[in-house]
């Protein structure tokens, strides 16, 4: 039994994803397109001291997971030492990271010794052509010493993410499965998702999870469900066996959104706390503190539990748990104020809050 605070769809606050940098070193193109972003300013990043402290309230409130992630996560300078501030907190069980790689074979094993148990490299596709084509990058072998260096420092689990795009790598699906097998790694293939108008989604590009089982199935023959025995139910991956006893996962936040089941919240580098990926608007963490007012931080308790259901204060609110069901009927509704109710409309909410860290 879960003892992390309830909202009030009663879905516990357990997992927290913490971004430490805005920045990133690729340029994804389902992400970050453009060359040239203006970051925030350094001082309005979180110190290491002020996550720390955030992290500490919020386990206080039953947060058990905590995942790192950005942008780039490995771009925050001395990042081991803020990996041993959080490990040092008892009630932080499980501490994560999602890193695209790049930076990894030279930090996994400090990483490590201070306390990061789990790991999550992002690898999109096995042809450094096509990472150069799609990400910017010329770096596809640092990205795959990443990967090596993360399973010889000792990380179990490792998990591959993998956003699957209709024409640019969905011809891989088993080249990446075979690829995790050799590495000792779960693959999971994520639908591709529309964070902000720059990334130009479009529903045709999207692989739905039926459409990817299809393709594997064709490949391997019979594909099971694993269903979890004990395990995380409210990952948001569905795993699957093949019949040599091969797992992975897809994320279909798209054609099978999980919001009923969802327990994470997020927390930007910048210190902005959102209950929802597709909140339009956050609630400032950081500022009531710096400013000296109040206790140090708005008890996240007074907003989760009692005052709105998870992404109460969007109005891109999402999937078969939210209180608009209808994600893509109503998926572009002018921003509202949670509490006038006014229409509000800030530039693209969505990818703003995706460069501050958001992710499946
Ligand atoms: N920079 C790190 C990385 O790439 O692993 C961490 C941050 S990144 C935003 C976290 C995850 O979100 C990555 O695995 C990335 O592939 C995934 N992601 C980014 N944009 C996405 C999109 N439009 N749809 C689905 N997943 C996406
Ligand atoms: Fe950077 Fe990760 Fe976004 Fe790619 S997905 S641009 S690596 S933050």
């Amino acid at each position: 039994m879960s003892d992390a605070i309830n909202d009030a769809l009663q879905r516990p606050l357990a997992s927290l994803r913490l971004s430490v940098t805005d920045r990133c070193n690729l340029r994804c193109r389902y992400c970050m397109p453009e060359d040239e972003y203006v970051w925030l300013p350094r001082t309005s990043i979180l110190t290491f001291e002020e996550m720390e402290r955030l992290t500490g309230v919020f386990a206080g409130l039953g947060v058990h997971k905590v995942r790192l992630t950005g942008g780039e996560p490995l771009l925050r300078h001395d990042l081991p030492t803020l990996v041993a501030m959080i490990a040092h907190n008892p009630r932080i069980r499980d501490l994560a990271m999602t890193t695209n790689g790049l930076l990894l074979a030279k930090h996994a094993a400090a990483l490590r010794a201070a306390g990061l148990q789990r790991l999550t490299v992002s690898l999109d596709t096995l042809r450094p052509e096509r990472m150069l084509a799609f990400a910017k990058s010329a770096r596809h072998a640092d990205v795959l010493e990443g990967v090596a260096a993360a399973r010889d420092t000792g990380f179990a689990n490792l998990k591959l993410n993998t956003v699957v795009i209709r024409g640019f790598n969905d011809d891989e699906l088993a080249d990446l499965i075979e690829f995790g097998r050799r590495h000792d790694a779960e693959v999971r293939f994520i639908e591709y998702m529309d964070v902000g108008g720059a990334t130009r989604w479009s529903m045709d590009q999207v692989v739905s999870q039926r459409e990817m089982l299809e393709v594997l199935a064709r490949r391997y023959g019979p594909i099971e469900p694993v269903h979890p025995i004990g395990g995380d139910d409210r990952a948001p991956a569905e795993r699957f066996r093949l019949a040599d006893g091969t797992t992975f996962g897809i994320i279909a936040s798209v054609t099978a959104p999980f919001c009923r089941t969802c327990d994470r919240s997020r927390i930007t580098a910048d210190g902005t706390w959102f209950l929802c990926l597709y909140a339009a608007r956050g609630i400032d963490l950081r500022n009531p503190r710096r400013l000296g007012r109040g206790a140090g931080v708005p008890h996240p308790g007074n907003v989760a539990g009692s005052q709105r259901p998870r992404g109460g204060a969007a109005t891109r609110r999402s999937g078969p748990g939210c209180p608009v069901p209808d994600r893509f009927a109503a998926r572009r509704p002018p921003p509202r104020d949670a509490y006038t109710g006014r229409v509000t409309s800030p530039p693209d909410p969505l990818s703003t809050l995706w460069r501050g860290g958001m992710h499946p």
